[in-house]
């Protein structure tokens, strides 16, 4: 199987209609960027910033977080990466950083709620990355957003800190795109206000899907009692695609569910054509692409979407099997 996928590795991801899905990779520490090469991800859709800031023993510096990120770019070469803000709290506690107690972590101060509170933290993150993407394309993406406002704000700091970088002569990344992670439900009632103020946006199925189904996603005792497919998260997925199709956002899918084959062909039936998925899932969802006719799958999946099940993986198996996909 590996030998299989290694031998796809330079083959682009097309359906068999034709449809050119760009396939996406995750990571997070310098060690993930042989990834790239490995598995013949065509860019990173999702650098995972707080790694760094986990296995640091203190808070890392400028310097620290540009070398890093320099590194990442260089890596990648013509291929894209989009760097996630620091996303700490909830689960992920730094002992260097001060934080106070929170009976929900998960519903706390986490992510960008943390950022817009200290903003001197995200203003340091987003000097280094302005300084690592002079004269080259950065593309940064804010975890968590809840509300219009606190991407606006978020925003408003990236403008800051490039006049900061201007008023000192640096030179500025020659392309700037600054998007929001789809990760809170309240977006889905407000895509309207959001994507006019966003250059992209990236569904975080892992926290959008924990969240929409109030299931803490690291507690075994209910992270599975609901199936991401399902009416309700595959019928909110294909919303997100819809108005980003409507308003020309580019947008695409960040969470584990882009990563497994079934739950990929999924998104593909829902209009996605953009997926960044863990290193693991790279072959095997291309694998999946290049046995599906879309156009098939799509007709088919629009009934499926109908159905009153808690779970309609079953039909969706049985539909990509009926239409040879390999999973
Ligand atoms: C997500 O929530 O789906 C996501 C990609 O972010 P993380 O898993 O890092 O929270
Ligand atoms: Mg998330």
């Amino acid at each position: 199987r590996q030998a299989e996928f290694a031998r796809l590795r330079d083959t682009p991801a097309i359906t068999l209609d034709g449809k050119r899905i760009q396939l996406l990779t995750n990571a997070g520490l310098a060690v993930d960027l042989d990834n790239l090469d490995q598995t013949g991800a065509e860019g990173i859709g999702l650098f995972r910033t707080e790694f760094q800031f986990m296995v640091s023993e203190e808070l890392p510096r400028l310097d620290a977080q540009t070398n890093l990120y320099r590194k990442v770019l260089d890596t990648a070469g013509d291929r894209p990466v989009t760097f996630r803000t620091l996303d700490i709290g909830g689960d992920k506690v730094l002992p260097y950083l001060e934080a106070e107690r929170e009976e929900n972590p998960a519903l706390g101060r986490r992510a960008i709620r943390l950022g817009l509170d200290r903003p001197g933290l995200l203003r340091l993150q987003l000097r280094a990355l302005l300084s690592a993407a002079e004269g080259r394309e950065l593309r940064v993406m804010f975890p968590m957003i809840a509300t219009v406002d606190e991407f606006r704000a978020a925003r408003e700091l990236v403008d800051v800190e490039c006049a900061w970088a201007r008023r000192r002569g640096r030179s500025l990344p020659s392309l700037l795109r600054v998007g929001a992670m789809i990760e809170c439900p309240s977006l889905l009632w407000h895509l309207d206000a959001l994507l006019p103020l966003t250059d992209f946006v990236s569904v975080g199925t892992n926290d959008l899907l924990q969240y929409m189904f109030a299931a803490d996603r690291t507690n075994p005792l209910v992270s599975d009692r609901y199936d991401p497919l399902s009416p309700p998260a595959l019928r909110a997925l294909a919303e997100i695609q819809r108005k980003c199709a409507e308003t020309g956002t580019p947008v695409s899918v960040c969470g584990e569910l882009a990563g497994r084959p079934l739950e990929a062909f999924a998104l593909l039936t829902l209009g996605y054509t953009r997926l960044s998925a863990p290193a693991a899932g790279v072959g095997p969802v291309k694998r999946m692409c290049l046995s599906t006719d879309l156009g098939q799958a799509q007709r088919a999946m629009t009934s499926l979407l109908g159905l009153s099940a808690g779970s309609i993986r079953n039909e969706i198996e049985s539909l990509a099997r009926k239409l040879n996909v390999v999973l």
